[in-house]
């Protein structure tokens, strides 16, 4: 079965729609995110155009502030602190990657973080493995969704997940280990990948690389989740970390790429957008 992250995220997206419809009347306002974007290199123009038409769909009010590549750290820290500190703005989002010469640590810590819809601040990330209330990283909070709603069972299962990202891999780690499976997090310099990898049931991949997790390396019926986003080096085209078409016939579910992850991931975006504004205009809601 394919988990289409496309056709999961409509859905969602559709009925946060429903939600955000009754929110002027009820709190006088829709929720607002600020999405920064520093300079044109392509992805990050289409990942920031991505979450301006999810905006729209879910009705979010989005504003992109687009800013040259060589714009100062502390001009883009002086920009962010100032929408820490406008009441109207409930979700701030820095797309990454920044310029060589601007620290993305600086800019993470600078984001208020109760405004932090990316879920990368620091106390974020703390408390999230503390277990604490926090708001979650949209990728792996994507990929739990995705597999709940598949039916697959996480509790006592073995999980693999490849890649050991603040971003992905950590994180989404963390949070299937919260769901009760027991995880083992492989990376650069894990040996013999493919034995690990052949006894995961739930096998999540965050590497970057074309078509890295080949058939030899999964066992029949294995969940498998591919998070990476590549140019195909033969045909050019989007393609997963995973060989989909050798491995499609073998998982029990399988999310494809493009339509898979990244989908869900924007989604997840407007959901913890949307928690901001509520915690922010009825704390008790
Ligand atoms: P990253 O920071 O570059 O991390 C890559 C991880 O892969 C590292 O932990 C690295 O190990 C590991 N790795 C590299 N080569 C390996 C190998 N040969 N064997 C085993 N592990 C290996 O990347 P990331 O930010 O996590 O992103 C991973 C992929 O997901 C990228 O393609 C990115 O574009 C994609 N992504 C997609 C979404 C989405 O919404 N769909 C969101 C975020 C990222 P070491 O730690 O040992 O170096």
């Amino acid at each position: 079965m394919i988990i289409s992250g496309k056709e999961l995220s409509a859905r969602l997206k559709a009925e946060m729609a429903e939600r955000v419809a009754t929110f002027p009347e009820k709190y006088g306002r829709v929720p607002h995110l600020v999405v920064v974007l520093v300079g044109d290199d392509p992805a990050s123009v289409s990942y920031v155009t991505g979450k301006a038409k999810a905006s729209e769909v879910v009705g979010i009010r989005n504003t992109t502030i687009r800013k040259p590549d060589t714009i100062t750290e502390e001009e883009l820290l002086g920009l962010i602190r100032q929408l820490n500190e406008d009441d109207t703005v409930d979700g701030i989002l820095v797309q990454l990657p920044l310029p060589k010469h601007i620290s993305e640590a600086k800019v993470i810590e600078t984001i208020a973080r109760e405004k932090d819809v990316d879920g990368f601040h620091p106390l974020n990330v703390a408390a999230l493995w503390q277990k604490q209330p926090c708001v979650l990283p949209c990728t792996p909070k994507g990929i739990i969704r995705m597999l709940k709603t598949a039916g697959v069972q996480i509790s006592g299962k073995r999980a693999v997940v490849i890649g050991r990202s603040n971003i992905v891999g950590l994180p989404v780690a963390k949070l299937l280990l919260d769901e009760n499976a027991t995880v083992t997090i492989a990376h650069s310099r894990t040996e013999d990948l493919p034995s690990l990898t052949r006894q995961a049931e739930i096998l999540v991949v965050a590497i970057g690389r074309p078509k890295f997790v080949t058939a030899d390396m999964v066992s029949e019926g294995t969940a498998v989740i591919d998070v990476g986003v590549n140019r195909d080096p033969e045909t050019g085209k989007l393609c997963g970390d995973v060989d989909f078409a050798s491995i499609e016939p073998k998982a029990s579910v399988i999310t494809p790429v493009p339509g898979g992850v990244g989908p869900m991931t924007i989604c997840c975006l407007m959901e913890n957008t949307i928690e901001c504004f509520l915690a922010k205009v009825a704390p008790k809601a």
